[in-house]
């Protein structure tokens, strides 16, 4: 993390592009681990990762229909860190913290300085879980949780076990794809160990982002009987082709990966310039179904604000 890039400039340069495609960040700061930046190409300013985490003159216009909370997530919050939004499973936010800044992300907006649960008030948080018999699965998000060191989470995870109608533990992450070095042998060790059922769902959104040391990061939580899955957001200019989808399903599933959820961007101020209209991704996902066996092909699913549930489109 300290190795990261945060300075637009800097990463300009070291890609040897023009500094000028940057813009102020803001509020939201750029942040990009080096890692990352060494899977972007050289020299080229629609570099799909890049674009991803650019700040870029666009994320300051106003656009109407895009606001701070678009899937209405305070409206959900249960306790500090604990939103109950979805039957049977709960998600626990435990850090507003990321590895990087994905420039589209509705976290920046979210106050989850307020909202996040750290390690003090997990206490709190674990009692909600085990007085309401219904859930069993625990969400852990973020933020990403994998920015917590094992040690707490692995004390979280044995708390969690210790409640008997928890089954499962889901955890949703970006840090094997953005900073593999992540995945340690005290994470896997920990998961390994643990009677929940595991499922890690990732976040890559371009074939280019599962090269580098990431499939081996990825073997290795494997290892630890976790079921891997993959959500993506389809981005304009990053993966809004059947061309790209389809290369990123077939290398998620090289790498052990399964294509869950595409989704339709949550209109998050900032982030108009990346929405693609729905009656393309339908297009995308209709071609990518006709021609593809069906575990490639993700289910292309929109957040609507107060909703139980996700709206699957196709
Ligand atoms: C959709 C969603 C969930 C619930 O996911 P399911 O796989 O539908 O259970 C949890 N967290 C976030 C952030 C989601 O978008
Ligand atoms: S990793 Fe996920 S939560 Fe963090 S900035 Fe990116 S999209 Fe948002």
């Amino acid at each position: 993390m300290r190795e990261a890039f945060r300075s637009p400039a800097e990463l300009c340069d070291y890609l040897q592009l023009p500094p000028q495609l940057a813009a102020a960040a803001g509020d939201f700061g750029m942040l990009v681990p080096r890692s990352y930046a060494d899977r972007m190409r050289p020299g080229d300013p629609a570099d799909p990762l890049l674009r991803q985490v650019l700040p870029v003159e666009a994320e300051h216009r106003t656009v109407p229909g895009f606001g701070a909370d678009p899937v209405g997530d305070l409206a959900s919050a249960t306790g500090r860190g604990l939103l109950h939004k979805y039957q049977r499973r709960v998600l626990l936010v435990l850090t507003g913290a990321c590895a990087v800044n994905c420039r589209y992300c509705f976290r920046r907006h979210f106050p989850y300085a307020q909202a996040s649960a750290g390690p003090s008030h997990w206490t709190t948080a674990l009692e909600a879980i085990a007085a309401d018999p219904s859930i069993e699965e625990v969400i852990l998000s973020g933020g990403d949780p994998l920015m917590l060191d094992d040690g707490p989470l692995a004390s979280l995870s044995a708390s969690l076990e210790s409640i008997s109608h928890v089954r499962r533990l889901r955890i949703h992450t970006r840090l094997p794809i953005v900073l593999p070095e992540r995945v340690t042998q005290s994470l896997t060790a920990w998961l390994a160990s643990s009677r929940l059922a595991k499922v890690v769902v990732v976040h890559a959104n371009h074939a280019n982002e599962l090269a580098s040391d990431v499939p081996a990061a990825l073997g290795h939580l494997a290892s630890t009987g976790a079921m891997l899955l993959n959500q993506a957001v389809l981005l304009r200019g990053v993966n809004d082709s059947i061309a790209t989808q389809r290369d990123l399903s077939q290398r998620l599933v090289e790498v052990g990966v399964v294509p869950y959820y595409l989704h339709q961007l949550d209109r998050v101020a900032g982030a108009a310039h990346f929405e693609v209209p729905v009656a393309q991704g339908l297009e995308i996902v209709q071609e990518m179904r006709a021609s593809m066996p069906g575990y490639l092909v993700p289910r292309y699913v929109q957040e609507i604000a107060g909703e139980p549930n996700k709206w699957v489109l196709a």
